[in-house]
Formats: structure tokens, C-alpha cells, sequence
């Protein structure tokens, strides 16, 4: 019998990728068939350091080994996205308690939205529990050392920008 393929939609602003971003993509690849890498193009009006563009390229780059995965940007509700593309569920990783309120709001609406669709929370490497795009940005703007934080890759196009290039 025809098994439906297990797609899971891991949306976010990525602004930029890092390696707890990553994380997250790794431990979901062995869970689902196909892991989709949404890109928010509204972003609530939080403004955003990287265009869409280069934030969906920079995950394109930082991803293009995993099996998969796929990345693509998305504007709208995401319930609708969600529903477009074949998925079953949204994956969100969950650092310390920070995060819970924003990302229990989120999930209830999302369901209150479309019941079919379960939000599903992946904890936090406890290597990467303190680390966010923001911190990136922070400590690029003040010249840190940003290995292990960020794969190279995307290190070298924060610096780029951040010198005007
Ligand atoms: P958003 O603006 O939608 O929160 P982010 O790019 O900040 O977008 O985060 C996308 C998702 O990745 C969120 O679920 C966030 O909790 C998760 N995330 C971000 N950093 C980490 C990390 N270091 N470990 C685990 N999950 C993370």
C-alpha cells in the first residue's frame, strides 16, 4: 500500500542560519521523508539584517549535503504554506525558557488555524542552548570570533556585509 511520504515543514527567520539551526535540521532528517526549510519573507516587522534572498541562499549553501532537505522562502500564514506544500506538521527547536511563551502562543494559533496541523518541539542541543542569530549578529558587529557559532561559509557573508561590501 502507498505509505503518505512524512513532510515537515521547519520555518523561521534565519537571519542569519546557524548551528543550532542545523542542529535541529539534522535530528529531524531520520524522523521525516522530507524536511522543508521555510524561510519567513514577513517577518513582523522585525527588521532583518540579510535580505530573503540571501538568507534563503545562505541555508541553500550551509544545507546543500543533507538528504532530504529542502529550502524554500514563504510569505503569508504559515498554516497555509503548510497545507500547500503536503506537510503534516512544523518543527521548532525550544532553547531555555525564553522561548516557550512566544512558541506556545505560535502552536495554539497555528492549531486554533488548522487543527490537521501538529507543532512539534525539538529541545535544544545543550551545545547550543545560548546561541541565536541575534548573539551572532552581536558579537560579529563587535568583531568576535564567530567559529562554531555559524558554519564558515556564512561567517564570511556576515562579515562581507558587515563591512559594506
Ligand atoms: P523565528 O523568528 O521564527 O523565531 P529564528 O530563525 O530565530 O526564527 O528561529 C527559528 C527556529 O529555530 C525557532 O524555532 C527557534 O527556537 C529555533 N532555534 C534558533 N536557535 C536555536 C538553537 N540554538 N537551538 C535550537 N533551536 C534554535
Amino acid at each position: 500500500m502507498y505509505a503518505q511520504q512524512k513532510i515537515v515543514v521547519y520555518p523561521g527567520t534565519f537571519d542569519p542560519v546557524t548551528l543550532g539551526h542545523l542542529d535541529i535540521v539534522e535530528r529531524a532528517i531520520p524522523i521525516f521523508d522530507r524536511v522543508i526549510i521555510a524561510v519567513a519573507k514577513d517577518t513582523g516587522g522585525k527588521p532583518t539584517l540579510f535580505s530573503i534572498e540571501e538568507r534563503t541562499q545562505m541555508l541553500l549553501e550551509a544545507t546543500k549535503n543533507y538528504p532530504k532537505t529542502e529550502v524554500h522562502s514563504f510569505s503569508g500564514l504559515l498554516t497555509e504554506y503548510v497545507k500547500k506544500v503536503g506537510a503534516c506538521s512544523i518543527i521548532r527547536g525550544l532553547r531555555a525558557i525564553s522561548d516557550f511563551e512566544h512558541e506556545f502562543q505560535m502552536a495554539s494559533i497555528n492549531k486554533r488555524l488548522n487543527p490537521s496541523i501538529e507543532t512539534l518541539f525539538m529541545m535544544t542541543n545543550e551545545s547550543y542552548f545560548f546561541l541565536s542569530s541575534s548573539v551572532v549578529k552581536e558579537i560579529a558587529a563587535l568583531g568576535g570570533n564567530l567559529q562554531g557559532f555559524v558554519p564558515e561559509w556564512v561567517e564570511k557573508q556576515i562579515k562581507k556585509k558587515l563591512m559594506g561590501e
